[in-house]
């Protein structure tokens, strides 16, 4: 019976099974590689031979590390500084790491700053002592808006007439502030003021971009 079937295949010219099955590997077809299809190990070889001809892109510098804080102010000027963000926001994600700004995040790391942006009046021991804080852990430290550079207008108590000082001295003493509140660079060295109530957000990229160029070296 099976010495018929054999002879039947060879008079169709069918192919015998031992050689259909050469054509497999492990139930896949076999691939024809050509030169546009090449095998996989010549494309790695290839790509090495590439990378080795192209020289590696310059490492990116490390990004800025910045810190904003506020103090006794209204913070208009964090409000001034987002919006300057939200226009610069493609570069200034490659140029600066926010480590310290509680307007963009909740995690805030205190540790080293390239520049350390200071809002705000200062008007008690606690916040006196923080800013020199900060001092010691900036390379750059600017003053941003009236209130930190001449202690106006969050400071308007330093122009009471003493009966008024009289008035208030309750709450100068409850919330443990300072006789006379303070501008910040009478509390420690500042590198650079951005005047104005609020900043002017064109005076305060100036600064930014100059401050960049002085830390970077270019
Ligand atoms: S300078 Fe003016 S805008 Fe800025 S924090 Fe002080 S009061 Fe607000």
């Amino acid at each position: 019976m099976k010495k018929k079937k054999l002879k039947s295949r060879k008079r169709k010219g069918a192919k015998p099974r031992a050689i259909a099955a050469k054509r497999v590997v492990k139930g896949r077809p076999t691939v024809r590689r050509t030169a546009k299809n090449p095998p996989v190990r010549a494309l790695a070889v290839r790509s090495a031979q590439a990378s080795a001809i192209i020289p590696a892109a310059p490492p990116l510098p490390p990004k800025l590390k910045i810190g904003w804080f506020s103090f006794s102010c209204c913070e208009d000027n964090t409000v001034v500084m987002t919006e300057v963000m939200n226009d610069h926001w493609q570069e200034w994600k490659r140029l600066f790491d926010f480590r310290h700004a509680r307007v963009l995040k909740s995690r805030n790391v205190m540790d080293a700053f390239d520049i350390a942006f200071i809002e705000g009046a200062i008007a008690s021991e606690h916040q006196a002592a923080s800013v020199r804080d900060i001092r010691q852990r900036s390379k750059k430290l600017v003053a941003v808006g009236a209130c930190a550079c001449i202690g106006l207008p969050a400071g308007q108590r330093n122009t009471f007439t003493p009966e008024q000082q009289a008035e208030i001295a309750p709450l100068v003493a409850r919330f443990s502030a300072l006789p006379k509140v303070l501008k910040v660079s009478d509390v420690v060295k500042v590198d650079a003021e951005i005047p104005g109530c609020p900043m002017d957000p064109n005076t305060f990229l100036a600064k930014v971009n100059a401050l960049v160029k002085e830390l970077r070296g270019v």
